[in-house]
């Protein structure tokens, strides 16, 4: 059955965060001011077991949900997590997939498409050690990174996606070197609009660098024309390289907000569900699994607040907006 919000959107897309806990402390996301050794992780009974997660996964499902992306803090900290993508799997017609930093992909991509994954997008922001390692604070090398895209690739959870943010004064002198490297490999680049996500990475409008400033830097160099999208809804814009050599993305969420067909619904680790990235308050989730509610509740409460849902938060964004509560990235996924 599918769900239907107050301005007509399904509910397609599930992101299920498994984690509030990461190895990276990207400045844009996980400040380590903010996130330091004092700073309190949820506990392992707050978050939600892997059978919780796989309830609530087939309920979302059997409400029109056709991919779930599973995500964090980083995912593949978790423990024993190709035990979850195997019981995720097992759920018939679902597109699962991963967004990751990729520095444990090395070690995990084998178990995980033997799982059932079926491809992962991994992140990173540039391909100078200098900036990428002043970016993820805590000294990860570049080299480590493409080593976990290649197994990834290797194992066949591709096409291989690459997410890179872009800050303004940090790395946009990484950008045509991005491009033009993976382009070469041919895995798909796709460009992430620097965001006023939570609270802790303290943005300003004048750090974002627009989608229309990268797609023009790359068009000087390597020609692009825009492209479809593959299917109503995504998120990125494509463009494609004139000469038939593969394509880049553009996730414009800042400068070109695309809620009009926002698909997406957000589960935290500990059972929180967000119909908006930027949304103030969650619906609690876990204390309905632990309070012995049955699926025909569970259900009944996904759909009440999907049909009240009027989230359009990029679309309004503004100086007053910027100032409201919203929730750390880390905390409700990517
Ligand atoms: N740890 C995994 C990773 O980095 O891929 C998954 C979680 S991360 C929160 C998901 C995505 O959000 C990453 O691609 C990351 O670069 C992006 N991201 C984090 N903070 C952001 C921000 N402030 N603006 C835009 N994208 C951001
Ligand atoms: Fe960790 Fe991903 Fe956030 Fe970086 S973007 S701190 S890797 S959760
Ligand atoms: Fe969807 Fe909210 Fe982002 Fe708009 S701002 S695209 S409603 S998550």
């Amino acid at each position: 059955m599918t769900l239907i919000d107050t301005l007509n959107r399904p509910l397609r897309d599930l992101r299920v965060s498994v984690t509030d806990r990461c190895n990276f402390r990207c400045v844009y996301c996980m400040p380590k001011e903010i996130f330091g050794s004092d700073y309190r992780f949820l506990h392992r009974d707050q978050i939600l077991t892997f059978e919780e997660i796989s309830r609530l996964s087939k309920i979302f499902v059997s409400h029109g949900v056709r991919k779930i992306r599973l995500t964090g803090g980083e995912p593949l900290v978790r423990k024993d997590l190709p035990e979850l993508v195997s019981m995720l799997a097992s759920i018939p017609s679902l597109d699962l997939t991963m967004t990751t930093n990729g520095s444990l992909l090395p070690k995990f991509a084998r178990a995980l498409k033997d799982a059932g994954l079926k491809r992962v997008t991994v992140s990173l922001d540039s391909l100078d050690n200098e900036i990428f390692k002043a970016m993820n604070d805590v000294d990860f090398p570049v080299e480590k990174v493409i080593e976990g895209m290649d197994a990834a690739a290797e194992v066949g959870l591709g096409p291989i996606k690459v997410n890179m943010v872009v800050k303004r004064g940090v790395n946009e002198s990484s950008i045509l070197p991005m491009a033009r490297f993976f382009r070469e490999k041919g895995y798909i680049l796709r460009f992430i609009e620097y965001m006023d996500v939570g609270h802790s990475n303290g943005w300003r409008m004048n750090d974002v660098v627009s989608a229309a400033e990268i797609v023009k830097m790359i068009d000087a160099e390597m020609p692009l024309e825009s492209a479809d999208p593959n299917y109503p809804g995504e998120v990125a814009g494509r463009w494609r390289y004139k000469d038939g050599k593969g394509e880049v993305g553009m996730i414009a969420s800042v400068t070109q907000a695309f809620c009009r067909d926002c698909n997406r619904a957000r589960i935290t680790a500990e059972g929180q569900l967000y119909t908006c990235l930027f949304a103030i308050k969650g619906y609690d989730f876990r204390a309905m699994l632990r309070e012995g509610a049955t699926d025909d509740e569970i259900s009944q409460q996904i759909a009440r607040i999907w049909g009240k849902r009027d989230d359009r938060y990029s679309e309004v964004r503004s100086e007053n907006t910027i100032a409201l509560p919203k929730v750390e990235m880390s905390h409700i996924g990517g």
